[in-house]
């Protein structure tokens, strides 16, 4: 048994396809891919994820354009970009001075974030591909996965780009399903008819992967991780895939600290855009510090 559907629902229409923001959800708790995918409840921006979605949105931008260019937008113009994408979602005006208003802490922060990364690291990057579409089948899931790449650079590395408050774990990618849905994604568009329909491809196909994350700060920073998945990162992929298939058939979508030997770990509420209105959140409306984790991911 799952909590009774909480209120504001719209009807989900059948599953055709998983993506790694689904598999990543389903991963995370199973009862927030309820909430998004089959309640299909609104979750509206906060200040940190309309920070993600702002840099998201402006370095696609610089990198489509410097696919032709070859060169960076000068910053004014990504800054123009940044503000229009801020003005469609936030509640007020960009430009409402108000040092303790925390969208004008974040519109400012996100702004400098941009301007360090553009300025300090985006330079060597030379794009071979931007926002690339992908689609590849895993053995056991009746579901194909589609997704987008952000950006694959001239050596053939698949960068994904994410914005944080803090640096991630070092071992962030050692099982990060998103990134390894964009390595196979790409590993699949490479080899083409050489995957088999319903296997995955082979390692020999996979290339290195890397998160740049912008760390919003005072001052910003850049954080680098690399990682490269072997045959065994594959078979557990394939096996975590698998399992999330079946759980999301026998609409399993218990909170995840409902699980056996699950921990209660709050901070997963806590990052959740659902928490606010979830009948099995850790926390309480009044403890939550939602500027602290989310991401500027696009959904697939
Ligand atoms: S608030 Fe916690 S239990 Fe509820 S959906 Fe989000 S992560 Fe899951």
């Amino acid at each position: 048994m799952h909590p009774a559907p909480l209120v504001g629902i719209r009807v989900a229409p059948p599953l055709r396809f998983l993506s790694p923001t689904k598999l990543r959800t389903y991963a995370t708790c199973p009862l927030q891919y309820r909430h998004r995918y089959v309640d299909r409840l609104e979750s509206p921006y906060t200040p940190a994820s309309l920070v993600g979605q702002a840099i998201h949105e402006t370095l696609e931008a610089n990198f489509r354009a410097k696919k032709h260019t070859r060169r960076d937008l000068p910053t004014f113009e990504a800054q123009e970009i940044f503000d229009r994408v801020w003005e469609r979602h936030a509640p007020g005006p960009a430009d409402a001075a108000d040092p303790d208003d925390p969208w004008e802490a974040a519109y400012e922060s996100g702004r400098s974030a941009l301007e360090h990364y553009l300025t300090e690291a985006a330079a060597a990057l030379v794009p071979h591909l931007v926002e690339h579409r992908f689609r590849f089948t895993i053995p056991s899931v009746p579901w194909p996965v589609v997704g987008t790449v952000d950006l694959v650079d001239h050596n053939g590395t698949v960068i994904d780009f994410k914005t944080s408050r803090r640096p991630y774990h070092a071992s962030y990618l050692d099982g990060d399903l998103q990134l390894m849905c964009y390595a196979i994604g790409y590993a699949a568009f490479r080899a083409g008819s050489r995957v088999r329909p319903g296997e995955l491809p082979s390692p020999y196909f996979i290339p290195d992967v890397r998160v740049d994350v912008l760390v919003i700060g005072d001052p910003p920073s850049v954080q680098r991780l690399e990682a490269r998945y072997d045959r065994e990162a594959l078979r557990e992929f394939g096996e975590r895939a698998a399992s999330i298939a079946l759980g999301i058939q026998d609409e399993q979508f218990e909170a995840f600290w409902r699980a056996p030997d699950a921990a209660e770990d709050a901070n997963v509420c806590r990052r959740c855009s659902y928490v606010d209105r979830c009948p099995d959140a850790l926390v309480s409306a009044d403890e939550l510090l939602k500027a602290d984790g989310e991401d500027g991911d696009q959904e697939e």
